[in-house]
């Protein structure tokens, strides 16, 4: 990294909470003034700068600020409560690890639980278990326990009024399940999280026409009502250990994550800004279901912008429920892409979807009709996006290539207000070619 490359990443995203008549003004007097650990997001930067907005841990007293390097520590700062505090991640922290920071593997799991997946896969084999009922029996029950057991040491919830930062640009969290979770006003940034991968995937064989592999873990879970989220300057990935590594088994891919950054249940006002995001298939799913008994409508609000997804499967993001504005982010996939692409935009059920100035950069045999995916979704907004530099309607080129019952109408019912400059989408790629993920030093670590 370079200090010019820090410079301007700060320049792009901070700000003052207030109004003010000269934002760019102030926005450079607190980049040389307020630590990264003390800033809060500007107002106007998207859904999370809603009403309260979001200052996350920014005014916590000295004593609820945590330098952690262990996941021992780490845990104790979030245990801590749910006053102001502020958490600095110093290096790298290993979630399948015990207290004594040996690491834990998925056979240290399993022990003493009965489950072998050699077995699981003898018991559930569709040629003699059939395809239309759920795994049950001994060996579904010795999955559950040794998943449980990986939940128990993964899975960490970060509570309310907490900023969350990498110290350094390498600051990062392999293989944890975090939550926000029923938690309101929380700031993570300059971190990367990667691998949450789950140890024991479940066999659905009802789980489209072949069956499927599912994981349980996000590498961020936004869920329970959780408000007021800021994500921003992250890095969110698989790698090294991609789903496309792994074998098939039942002829299906043995996929070992579920999401990047799910927001479900209820929750609402989140923004995330340029993140990075790369190596994965399933990436933000906003709302997990088409029923409404969970609180999701009106809910689900999240802001997308700057941010870069590369090589990126599907749901980037797909939307039930909720107003969510994708706006300057660059989607690439590179012709050597180990992650099957599907589609980026997925319009479900009551979506609201306004995606503008998005950048594309797609090899050949990926179209403009290839980025929306319609998942019962009936209107979407598309305006002045690119494809390989040029401004391309993504939605009539949707409409162009899909059946008659999967139309997708203009989206009138609302216009996004909550939003920093607006970049033409031809700017975007040169724009947040070295300025997404982490690239600030935390304050007073140097
Ligand atoms: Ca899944
Ligand atoms: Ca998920």
């Amino acid at each position: 990294m370079s200090a010019a490359i820090a410079v301007a990443g700060a320049l792009l995203v901070a700000g003052p909470a207030g109004a003010s008549p000269n934002p760019a003004a102030d926005s450079t007097a607190q980049t040389t003034q307020t630590p990264l650990e003390r800033q809060v997001l500007p107002a106007g930067n998207g859904w999370a700068s809603e009403g309260t907005g979001t200052t996350g841990g920014s005014a916590a007293e000295a004593a609820n600020v945590y330098d952690v390097s262990t996941k021992t520590e780490l845990l104790a700062a979030f245990a801590a409560g749910n006053q102001a505090k502020i958490i600095r991640i110093h290096g790298s922290i290993d979630a399948n690890t015990a207290p004594d920071g040996s690491p834990l593997t998925c056979e240290d799991y399993a022990a003493g639980t009965g489950y072998s997946l050699a077995q699981y896969l003898q018991d559930f084999d569709p040629a003699t278990y059939g395809r239309d009922q759920e795994p049950a029996g001994p060996q579904e029950n010795a999955r559950r326990l040794a998943a449980a057991k990986q939940a128990k040491t993964i899975r960490w919830d970060i509570p309310s009024n907490t900023t969350i930062v990498g110290a350094m640009p390498d600051s990062s969290i392999t293989g944890a399940a975090l939550r926000i979770n029923g938690a309101t006003n929380v700031i993570l940034r300059n971190l990367t999280l990667r691998d949450s991968a789950d140890c024991f995937p479940a066999w659905d064989p009802t789980d489209g026409t072949e069956g499927n592999w599912n994981s349980e873990y996000d590498l961020l879970q936004v869920i329970n009502k959780a408000t007021h989220v800021w994500i921003d300057h992250s890095a969110f990935t698989d790698a090294p250990n991609l789903d496309s590594s792994q074998p098939l088994y039942f002829g299906r891919p043995y996929q070992v994550h579920d999401g990047a950054v799910d927001v479900t249940n209820g929750s609402d006002l989140v923004t995330m800004s340029y993140n990075r995001f790369s190596e994965h298939d399933k990436l933000l799913l906003i709302g997990s279901t088409d029923s409404p008994t969970r609180g999701d409508p009106g809910k689900l609000r999240v802001t997308i912008h700057h941010n870069v997804f590369e090589n990126v499967g599907q749901r980037a993001p797909r939307v039930r429920f909720g107003q969510v504005d994708v706006y300057n982010n660059h989607f690439k996939v590179t012709e050597d892409s180990a992650i099957p692409y599907e589609y980026s935009l997925g319009a479900g059920f009551s979506s609201h979807l306004y995606a503008e100035a998005n950048a594309f950069t797609l090899p050949d045999g990926i179209s403009a009709a290839d980025i929306i995916g319609r998942y019962k979704g009936t209107a979407i907004t598309t305006i002045a996006n690119a494809v390989n530099g040029k401004i391309t309607d993504l939605r009539a080129e949707y409409n162009a290539a899909a059946a008659p019952a999967d139309q997708l109408a203009e989206d009138t019912s609302w216009t996004p207000t909550l939003r920093t400059h607006v970049h033409p989408a031809q700017a975007v790629p040169a724009l947040l070619k070295d300025s997404t993920g982490p690239v600030f030093t935390a304050g007073g670590d140097l």
